[in-house]
């Protein structure tokens, strides 16, 4: 994803509420069992996004799985947000999205701003991972769409590799046309994953997932939890490197990756766009209805 690095980020906020000891996901404990709350949802610039832990995170994708009932999950950022002002389609997958997850430093800090109480953030590259494990002690299966043509391909093998037993029920890279979709969503049905991961790039998977399980009245794989993950498969499969831990804690994922990927410096701009519309939010207090008291 995005704006402030994306998908591919790890946590740059406080890191507090993390939820290993290496900061990373918990899978297989606490993160099994349904929250016995449900934490707030907050509302950045018009954008509801749940003030969930990476644990809870986790743990609401498993019990929609668990349910039958699957679920879309967005894992937002400062330039998807600004985004939703002039695409209504994407306002709209968001807001209907099982589970919108902090994904940039800057919705973290913004939420912050705002008043929100935020555990920090939820980086779909760590969802995914996280995910995974919990399908794979399931005995359940994921499907991978997205990046480039044997990317992903690479990314279930390196995957394979660190969760071990994982079954990758299926991957198609993601260049395929509106004629080819249907081939897309006919295997994801036949494959019958309980996740399906998709990297699409940020705002473009949230639409494609949200029209993917409406198709058909959601005949394919109605049951997934779908989880729109950026550029994470360049990631998993090598080709791009996530920043070191140190980047990471200081909030600086962005940066490396805008070293890695010089072309995205246009899309950057939207972070201080972001910031100033987030501080006005701050201060006429429009969208704060669930701040903490
Ligand atoms: N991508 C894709 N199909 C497309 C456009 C992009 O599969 O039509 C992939 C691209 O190869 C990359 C990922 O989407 O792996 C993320 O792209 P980008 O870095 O632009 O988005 P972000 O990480 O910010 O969401």
């Amino acid at each position: 994803m995005g704006g402030s690095g994306g998908n591919s980020q790890s946590d740059g906020g406080s890191g507090t509420n993390r939820g290993g000891r290496d900061g990373s996901i918990r899978v297989g404990g606490r993160a099994n069992a349904a929250p016995s709350h449900v934490p707030p949802r907050a509302q950045v610039l018009g954008v509801e996004v749940d003030c969930v832990s990476p644990d809870e995170a986790v743990a609401r994708c498993v019990e929609m799985v668990r349910s039958g009932r699957g679920g879309q999950v967005v894992t937002v950022n400062p330039e998807m947000v600004l985004a939703c002002a002039n695409d209504s389609q994407l306002a709209q997958a968001i807001a209907a999205a099982d589970l919108v997850v902090p994904d940039g430093i800057g919705i973290v800090l913004g939420l912050r701003l705002l008043g929100y109480r935020v555990p920090g953030r939820v980086p779909g590259i760590e969802l995914a991972e996280a995910l995974m494990r919990e399908a794979t002690l399931a005995r359940q299966s994921v499907f991978f769409v997205g990046a480039k043509p044997g990317i992903a391909e690479e990314a279930g093998r390196q995957m394979s590799l660190k969760v071990s037993g994982l079954r990758v029920a299926g991957v198609r890279h993601g260049y395929f046309g509106a004629d080819e979709e249907p081939q897309v969503l006919e295997a994801i049905g036949h494959a019958g994953p309980a996740y399906v991961f998709v990297g699409l790039g940020a705002g473009k998977q949230e639409k494609w997932i949200a029209r993917a399980r409406s198709a058909s009245h959601g005949a394919y794989a109605p049951g997934a939890v779908w989880v729109g993950i950026g550029g994470s498969f360049d990631v998993m499969s090598g080709t791009l490197k996530r920043a070191p831990a140190a980047w990471q804690r200081l909030g600086l994922e962005w940066a490396y990756r805008l070293i890695q990927e010089p072309s995205r410096l246009r899309r950057m701009t939207a972070l201080p766009v972001f910031a100033a519309r987030v501080a006005m939010q701050a201060v006429t207090g429009r969208g704060n209805a669930h701040r903490r008291s």
